[in-house]
């Protein structure tokens, strides 16, 4: 058998190629839009055709043999090198456990009660414990080889920040180290004290500004143009390439048949629903897989521009960014993505080769994301509120006939539940305020229960304080003694 271990020796020739006006540009030079029209990118891999020549069984052969490879440079998301930055040395690459993360099939009773085989693909367990891993292994990968390239000595890296780019972008500038140093800006209050804590922990200049996460894109935007600094927002089609790992596990975990797989994702910055549409898109191209699996792209009603692009009739569709109100699905909460050129370009290829229903996006309501993620969460899932967006989003899709009881689903846990676990206790308190519009369920309100007081520690003995709790904790019960 081959050597798991080997990394691979081809190298491809990749170019930027500008979305709105076609131009291109080569690999090696930091570029984040298009200098001619503005534009965004995707990376193009020249040498895609000879990919091509490799039959897709024996592709299909390396990717599962690589899964139990000891060479942690393709232990994580560069399992699938080939198809995602294959100029990139073995020295380059930055491996944290990002990826390979586990599909979790909803429990029996949780599934009974939604009506239709799913499960959760956890990418909350990721190392910053949220998807942006997937990209930023990749873009600090690329760095690594660009400073290297150019012998650059410092290179600052900037990104605005729902929570867990910035979260991601300090975890992955801090392992690396010397030339990188990590700057990240956020909306102030408008991140979660988690997310906060991980961009501090992990030593980044952390900045705030008042506003909400679109008015921060624009000012390292516009820092990006001007200045010498590393953009680490999903503008960077690094992120993508690495993002598109989603599509190839997925694939993978499924036997490289996801027929009749229907994926649910949130849309924010529409980032992650670009590179999972680019990966099953290349997949198909190869061969591996044989038809696209269906792709529902999730949006609040509260930050919902995609939807409601999608919604409208082909001939009077028009782009028109929205002002987002306040959203549990905070790390989505976006009015203005800035990949939605490439949605637009990628979801019309994906269209045409799967048809009208292999791509939709699906509202939801702010009161039907806490519910759905709660629920999830009470039967032994770790649904972040985006998370519970999704279990939402395949709710209302079957709400509304556009997914069968004969299919199945696999929607996207994208960040771990702790992440948000103040959207949880606001939900637990009855503190939401009117501008989310979430009345909770009272019969949900888990509250933690006291059992004696101060008092009883200071005057009781060890011994006597023990028995004395224990028959508290058996009369809360109604034990029966044995
Ligand atoms: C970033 C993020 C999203 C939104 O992803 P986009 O790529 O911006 O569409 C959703 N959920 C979580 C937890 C995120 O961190
Ligand atoms: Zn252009």
């Amino acid at each position: 058998m081959a050597n798991t271990d080997a990394f691979p020796a081809m190298r491809c020739r990749m170019e930027y190629v500008c979305l709105g006006c076609g131009a291109r540009y080569p690999a090696d030079s930091l570029l984040y839009t298009c200098p001619l029209c503005g534009d965004v990118f995707l990376l193009e891999n020249l040498d895609f055709a000879a990919l091509k020549e490799r039959p897709a069984a024996s592709w299909r052969a390396l990717f599962d043999n690589r899964a139990g490879s000891r060479a942690t440079a393709l232990r994580g998301v560069f399992r699938y090198y080939e198809l995602m930055a294959p100029l990139l040395d073995e020295e380059d690459i930055v491996y944290l456990g990002e990826g390979a993360t586990p599909v979790i099939e909803a429990a029996p009773a949780l599934r009974a009660g939604v009506g239709l085989p799913f499960a959760y693909k956890n990418d909350g367990q990721n190392p910053s414990a949220s998807f942006k891993d997937r990209g930023m292994a990749c873009a600090f990968s690329y760095l690594k080889w660009l400073c290297r390239r150019n012998n650059w000595d410092e290179v600052l890296t900037v990104c605005a920040s729902t929570g867990d780019t910035s979260a991601s972008a300090a975890l992955y500038a801090a392992y690396v180290g010397a030339p990188l140093k990590s700057v990240v800006l956020l909306p102030g209050g408008k991140v979660t004290p988690q997310q906060l804590s991980q961009p501090l922990g992990s030593g980044a200049t952390v900045l705030e500004l008042p506003g909400v996460f679109d008015d921060c894109m624009k000012v390292v935007e516009h820092l990006a143009e001007n200045y010498r600094v590393a953009l680490l927002n999903s503008k960077n089609s690094w992120r993508i390439l690495g993002q598109e790992s989603y599509a190839y596990e997925t694939a993978q975990w499924y036997n490289w048949d996801v027929a009749d797989l229907c994926l649910f994702v949130p849309v924010g910055n529409a980032g992650n629903i670009t590179a999972i549409m680019s990966g099953f898109l290349k997949l198909r191209e190869l061969g591996v897989i044989t038809s696209l699996p269906r792709l529902f792209g999730v949006q609040s009603e509260h930050a919902d521009p995609v939807y409601r692009y999608y919604a409208a009739s082909p001939e009077t569709r028009q782009w028109r960014p929205v002002r987002v109100r306040p959203s549990v699905a905070q790390a989505a909460m976006i009015g203005n993505p800035v990949s939605f050129p490439r949605v637009r370009a990628l979801a019309a290829r994906y269209i045409s080769l799967g048809g009208e229903k292999a791509f939709q996006v699906v509202q939801v309501k702010e009161q039907q994301i806490m519910d759905a993620m709660l629920l999830a969460n009470r039967h032994g899932h770790i649904a972040c509120t985006q998370g519970g967006e999704c279990l939402a989003g395949l709710q209302n899709a079957l709400a509304l006939g556009i997914i069968g009881r004969n299919e199945r689903a696999l929607l996207d846990a994208t960040a771990h539940s702790l992440k948000f676990a103040g959207f949880q206790e606001l939900y637990f308190t009855d503190g939401f305020g009117p501008e989310y519009g979430v009345t909770p369920d009272k019969t949900l309100a888990n509250r933690p229960e006291a059992l004696l007081c101060e008092e009883d520690r200071a005057t009781l003995d060890d011994e006597a304080y023990t028995r004395r709790a224990a028959r508290a904790m058996a009369a809360r019960l109604r034990l029966s003694a044995k």
